[in-house]
């Protein structure tokens, strides 16, 4: 091992080769704090030349790499192992946008570029990258595209994979391939970045993507709604569409007790019906509490057009699903910081979660015309199975994505609600099969789920997938034990 460490250090630099607890400590454990590596070395690249070195260095001493981004994955994907053999590569030092091209609409990009930056490079030019997570300020786009990122904008736009038109991997034996073309047609056989994109860093290390840029919208437009049931949601999603289009950019769903845990978290958040029916500056009281409408959806458009057109739409979309019955309440944002305040709403509903205590978490995606009987029947089964588990049920209903997540009924010590964490997964995702869903719709498969996958896909899909792994790392070295048990 020693002799690998004199090669990567001459390869890198040696302040780049980092072997001490110390040192190694930012890039040991994964965000949720699940899981702690104990790396042989934590390497930093600054090019793709080293990257490819550095591959080539662990390949001949048949020692496993680890690729890590921004280290925000929720599923241990870039969390080594712990025998003391694996080296974790991260890409941050790799951040440098290579190229703008606003006629071609794309940039190019290396791995280790921070997500909001790019959001910032790409404004510059007076474009929109619409790819967009709670964690952009920390996680990378060679995050995202190894996990096929979601997010608030795929309702408009498509995931991290519909956004990439080329990318540059070194490959499992340090070759380079270069795939950076900036083309919206390209129908020359297998198109390989597809391989990489959403695969976890399991095939190769990705350098460098080309990514598409779209006119920065002028005007947005943003309501959240009161419904009764998870069903006229899905009714509204339909309206809505039909009647904004394109402009439909983000449409939201969370429950009763989501809004409730964010109002009890986060003091400065307000609920959105009361006063006037615009967010007040008040605190909550009972009352305000009392009167939770089951369901709520915040919904956005935003385009190039004026900002009265597009309140217009709104408008007439809310009059519309009023007179339908499928909604109770709207509010429409009448400020920057009134839209704001509403997104609050929404985005904190995962962080209340976590203050209310641990929880079990699903990131699930099924039809979205599947979505209402899914929580119906899940909510159903789930309360005979675990009388009084809280359902914190909130999500990307315009891409029917839900993150079904269960909080230990009132009384119960979420530890040992956790301790039934097998059962209550197997339950949700048995559910979620039975509506031709998946059980990771954004935040991948890594160590959580890979013990699931064998029964949620099939037989020869996962035969399939082992043919491409080993047809691409043939030594089992890019990221072992993640996916695959082995
Ligand atoms: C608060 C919060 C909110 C989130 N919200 C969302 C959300 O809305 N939607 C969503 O999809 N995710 C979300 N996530 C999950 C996470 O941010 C995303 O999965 C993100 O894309 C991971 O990027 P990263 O740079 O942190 O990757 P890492 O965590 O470092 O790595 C993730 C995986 O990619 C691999 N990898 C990293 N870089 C490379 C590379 N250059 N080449 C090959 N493989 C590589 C790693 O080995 C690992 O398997 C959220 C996470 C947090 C903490």
């Amino acid at each position: 091992m020693n002799e690998l460490l004199g090669q990567l250090r001459k390869c890198l630099g040696p302040e780049h080769v980092l072997t001490d607890a110390s040192s190694m400590a930012p890039y040991v454990t994964d965000w949720r704090r699940r899981y702690q590596a104990k790396p042989l070395a934590v390497v930093r690249p600054g090019s793709t030349a080293e990257v490819s070195a550095l591959v080539r260095a662990c390949a001949s001493a048949r020692v496993a790499m680890v690729p890590q981004g921004g280290n925000t994955g929720l599923c241990g994907g870039a969390t080594a192992d712990r025998s003391g053999h694996q080296v974790v590569v991260s890409l941050t030092r790799m951040n440098r946008v290579r190229a703008v091209d606003t006629k071609n609409d794309t940039m190019t990009v290396e791995a280790g570029c921070v997500l909001h930056d790019l959001q910032q490079v790409a404004a510059s030019s007076n474009r929109l990258f619409p790819l967009s997570l709670a964690s952009q300020g920390s996680c990378v786009i060679g995050g995202n595209l190894s996990t096929n990122a979601g997010g608030t904008g795929v309702l408009r736009y498509g995931n991290t994979r519909e956004l990439t038109l080329g990318l540059e991997v070194v490959l499992a034996s340090g070759e380079v391939l270069d795939a950076l073309r900036g083309l919206r047609k390209d129908n020359t056989g297998y198109d390989l970045k597809h391989l990489f994109i959403g695969a976890e860093g399991t095939l190769g290390i990705i350098t460098a993507a080309v990514l598409k840029l779209f006119p920065l919208p002028t005007a947005q437009c943003t309501a959240i709604v009161a419904c009764d049931t998870p069903q006229q949601a899905v009714d509204l999603l339909e309206l809505a569409r039909a009647r904004a289009g394109a402009s439909l950019t983000a449409f939201e769903l969370f429950s009763a007790l989501c809004l409730e845990l964010v109002l009890k978290h986060y003091p400065g958040c307000t609920p959105p019906f009361a006063g006037a029916g615009m967010p007040v500056a008040a605190g909550r009281d009972s009352h305000a509490l009392a009167s939770l409408h089951p369901q709520y959806v915040l919904l956005e458009l935003s385009d190039s057009s004026p900002q009265s057109v597009l309140q217009g739409h709104i408008e007439q979309i809310l009059a519309a699903a009023l007179e339908a019955g499928l909604i109770r309440d709207a509010v429409i944002a009448a400020s920057e910081a009134q839209r704001a305040a509403l997104w609050a709403l929404r985005e904190n509903v995962s962080e209340a979660q976590a203050h209310e205590g641990r929880n079990i978490k699903h990131d699930i995606s099924v039809p979205t015309s599947a979505i209402a009987r899914f929580i119906t029947q899940t909510d159903a089964t789930l309360e005979r199975a675990f009388p009084g588990a809280r359902r914190v049920t909130f999500g990307h209903l315009g891409d029917g994505n839900l993150h079904y997540n269960l909080a230990a009924p009132i009384g119960v010590e979420p530890a040992q609600f956790e301790s039934r964490l097998d059962e209550v997964n197997a339950l949700v995702h048995d559910s979620v099969l039975q509506f031709g869903g998946s059980i990771s719709a954004e935040h991948g498969i890594g160590q959580l789920k890979r013990d699931e996958l064998p029964r949620y896909k099939s037989a020869i899909e996962l035969s399939t997938m082992r043919s491409i792994k080993r047809a691409l790392d043939p030594l089992g070295l890019m990221n072992p034990g993640k996916l695959f048990a082995d």
